[in-house]
């Protein structure tokens, strides 16, 4: 029989190629979704028609436990949250509450419909496995470098303290009910389908757009600014590989290359002939309050424990990223021109 997964934040980057990598092994899959009408479900619906629904927030601890119990999952994959960092500092309480307090919901949804009890000493109606989307922010203000999973945490954002609780309440979730659950501590990943508002789509966009004549400027914060940066499609396989171990433990995923985002411009605007410098304007109201430092991921453990290598190197992410984008921006324009000239 196949294996049945659900996975929260569905909508988002990872859950649209984590959900693509699960169905080519075999699985069913169901995606958590909230809102009665998210235009974002249309639209991973028409991409992934295999795909499954069901109704659920991170904040409505009883719609989670409803989910879980229609969909009686092997495995739960809870990536939703608010995922970008600097809203952290203006929405401080939504975000502690969806992606900290949100994992707590969502294992208790799992424990309860598992029927786990503290001295239940592990799941009698059989194990659902659950992954919590963790984070490299948790590093923040780092105490060693690279990074791995002794390495003590000092979050530097609102966001990086609620996913260091989703982190711990992971953890001790498996050490009070025996429960299998383990935290992947994801380095930054990216894809043609991350959001407008991270930088390297932010650049991948405006390169688009200023190959086409449509825009000229692009505005940056911290040029300096380095991350451990891979590719999304390479990151949905260690966290189907964790959940495949025997014992459940956490990881460290990343590539352990450092990358500027003066290196990111440059390749993305290299990668169309062009010269980023022209292009590229410094905005000092683009800087975070209070930078993480160097983040680098030692992924030691994963590679020899899940035996997982990442395939693309960051120069093929820019440049794959661009060449989507300019698809993506030429179909638009041919389409405008279209309506103006009626001409179908
Ligand atoms: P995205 O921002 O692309 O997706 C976030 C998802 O969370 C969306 O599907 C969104 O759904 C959903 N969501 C937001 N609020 C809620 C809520 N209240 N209840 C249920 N779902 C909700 O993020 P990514 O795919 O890039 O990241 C996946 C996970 O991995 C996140 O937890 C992120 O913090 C973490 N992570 C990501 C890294 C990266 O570099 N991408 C690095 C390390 C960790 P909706 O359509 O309803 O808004």
């Amino acid at each position: 029989m196949s294996k049945r997964a659900l996975i929260t934040g569905i909508t988002g980057q990872d859950g649209s190629y984590l959900a693509e990598h699960l169905l080519d092994q075999g699985y069913q899959v169901w995606g958590l979704c909230r809102g009665q009408a998210n235009p974002r479900k249309d639209r991973i619906a028409k991409l992934i028609p295999e795909l499954s629904f069901v109704d659920g927030d991170l904040m409505d601890q009883g719609s989670l436990v409803s989910a879980v119990d229609l969909v009686q999952p092997d495995e739960v994959y809870n990536l939703g949250a608010i995922s970008f960092v600097p809203m952290s500092w203006q929405q401080p309480e939504l975000v502690t509450e969806v992606n900290g307090t949100g994992v707590l919901r969502m294992l208790e949804a799992v424990r309860i419909v598992s029927g786990l009890t503290k001295s239940s000493g592990g799941s009698p109606r059989g194990q659902i496995r659950f992954y919590q989307a963790s984070s490299s922010e948790m590093y923040g203000k780092v105490a060693e470098s690279p990074q791995r999973e002794t390495t003590s945490f000092h979050p530097r954002s609102p966001y990086g303290v609620a996913k260091a609780f989703g982190h711990y309440i992971t953890q001790n979730y498996r050490e009070s009910y025996g429960m299998y659950g383990v935290s992947g501590i994801l380095f930054n990943h990216e894809s043609p389908r991350r959001g407008a508002e991270f930088v390297t789509r932010k650049i991948s966009l405006a390169v688009a757009q200023i190959k086409l004549g449509q825009m000229d400027k692009l505005h940056l914060g911290n040029l300096d600014a380095e991350r451990d940066w891979g590719f999304a499609g390479d990151y949905v396989r260690a966290m189907h590989l964790m959940l495949q171990q025997e014992q459940a433990g956490d990881y460290v995923v990343g590539t352990g290359a450092m990358h500027q985002v003066r290196d990111a411009a440059r390749i993305a605007f290299e990668h169309v002939g062009l010269d980023w410098q022209e292009h590229v304007v410094v905005d000092p109201g683009l800087v975070r309050p209070a930078e993480v430092e160097t983040l680098c991921a030692d992924s030691g453990n994963a590679r020899r424990e899940l035996g997982w290598e990442p395939e693309v190197d960051f120069e093929q992410l820019m440049r794959m990223m661009v060449e989507s984008d300019l698809r993506q921006a030429s179909r638009e324009r041919d389409y405008s021109q279209l309506l103006a000239t009626g001409s179908w």
